[in-house]
């Protein structure tokens, strides 16, 4: 069959094959990016999914609108307002079907073919692919413990002039990584001094363990004279309440948000207005505090117990910064004491000792860094994720 040309810019992506031997049995898995399904808050949401059917239930089975369903985009105004951003209007928003959509709809109306757009190296995985899908150039921006290295972005948004630049400030996918709050203002000052839009997902602020982290670009902006005309914002609720419920939200500028509507308009009409309705009844029934409270501190013992595990089994033959929220810990190689040095074959090792994980490589869009891992500890309860990292720390052995 004759495929369309741009589907020659990607691949179906190198983890998939890896997710086929998740099946073998006693396997424990650190691969998988899926908050854990034992914290959904079933009873909350069959409560909400209910007052949607007796309240509204003509408008939450019907067509809606495809900026979102309005009760949703208020309360997701005011929910953005209880992390910073205050003057988010709901019109100011538009409801997705996930931020995966946010992201397409971004690729969809701002990419032509052989433009460049700045990611982080790594960088989440599906964004490489949706950007290169609509023919983009992707550039690779250096990150460390604190996020992605300003001086360096400074650097490469001076030489290649990209149509936008791509972050994760809060704890990334899959480097963890939390944006310092001196870089935060940096990048939104890039933002002006070069024009330039930047694009900051951020499905995993609210899973933070300890002290929240700095604000958002978005809450941010107000601070940096004209950088909120420079910024597009990915909002989702996957991470904290249920990704099956498939809601995010794109907060950008009006001529930006625009053109995304209409694009969506023509993608799939509108987010499901059930689960629109759903999860705007959630969210008015002040549920929300409970929950992000509950998956934050289950995964924060998770956290601390795989850094412990980390430290304990691998000693010096890895090195990683501690998560202080997300879902991941990204942790590189250092082939100390003739340890494996190399993620893909430490995966493969890995399986044969029972534990799989997912290798750095194909997080990068250039330049690869073999030697890195990405290791969820969403998934597994604390005696998993202890067993798991001793068997990885005999499969690193050798
Ligand atoms: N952005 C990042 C960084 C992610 O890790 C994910 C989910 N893995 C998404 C976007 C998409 O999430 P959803 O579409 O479920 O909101």
């Amino acid at each position: 069959m004759q495929f369309a040309d741009r589907l020659n810019n990607v691949e179906t992506s190198a983890i998939r094959e890896l997710f086929k031997l998740l099946g073998k049995p006693g396997i424990i898995s650190f691969a998988g990016g899926f908050p854990d399904s034992a914290m959904f808050d079933v009873e909350g949401i069959r409560e909400a999914s209910q007052r949607a059917l007796s309240e509204e239930a003509g408008a939450a089975l019907q067509y809606g609108a495809t900026e979102g369903y309005q009760p949703l985009r208020e309360q997701l105004s005011a929910f953005m307002a209880t992390k910073g951003a205050k003057d988010v209007a709901p019109e100011q928003l538009i409801v997705t079907t996930g931020s995966q959509q946010a992201l397409d709809l971004l690729g969809k109306t701002l990419i032509s073919p052989g433009d460049k757009v700045i990611v982080e190296g790594p960088t989440f995985l599906a964004t490489i692919q949706c950007f290169r899908l609509y023919g983009a150039e992707l550039i690779s921006a250096p990150i460390d413990g604190n996020g992605v290295k300003t001086d360096e972005l400074e650097r490469l948004i001076a030489e290649h002039k990209p149509k936008f630049v791509y972050l994760i400030p809060t704890f990334g996918n899959p480097s963890g990584a939390m944006l310092s709050l001196e870089r935060r203002k940096k990048v939104l000052e890039l933002a002006v001094k070069y024009q330039t839009l930047i694009v900051e997902d951020d499905p995993y602020g609210d899973l933070y363990f300890g002290e929240a982290p700095p604000p958002s670009l978005l809450a941010l902006s107000p601070q940096v004279p004209g950088s909120r005309d420079l910024l597009a914002h990915c909002g989702s609720l996957s991470k904290v309440l249920s990704p099956g419920l498939r809601v995010g939200w794109l907060i950008a500028p009006a001529e930006l948000l625009a053109k995304a509507t209409m694009c969506k308009q023509f993608s799939d009409a509108h987010t499901s207005t059930f689960a629109q309705a759903t999860a705007a009844q959630y969210l008015k029934a002040g549920r929300m505090p409970g929950t992000l409270a509950h998956v934050r501190q289950v995964y924060a013992e998770r956290a601390r117990a795989m850094g412990d595990a980390l430290r304990k089994e691998l000693g010096a033959a890895a090195e990683f910064v501690q998560p202080q929220g997300g879902l991941f810990v990204w942790a590189r190689l250092t082939g100390a004491n003739g340890a494996v040095a190399d993620g893909n074959v430490l995966a493969k090792r890995a399986i044969e000792k029972g534990v799989a994980f997912v290798p750095g490589t194909p997080f990068f869009c250039a330049n690869p860094d073999h030697a890195t891992l990405r290791l969820s500890f969403a998934t597994a309860g604390v005696d998993k994720i202890q067993e798991g990292v001793a068997r990885l720390g005999q499969a690193v052995a050798g």
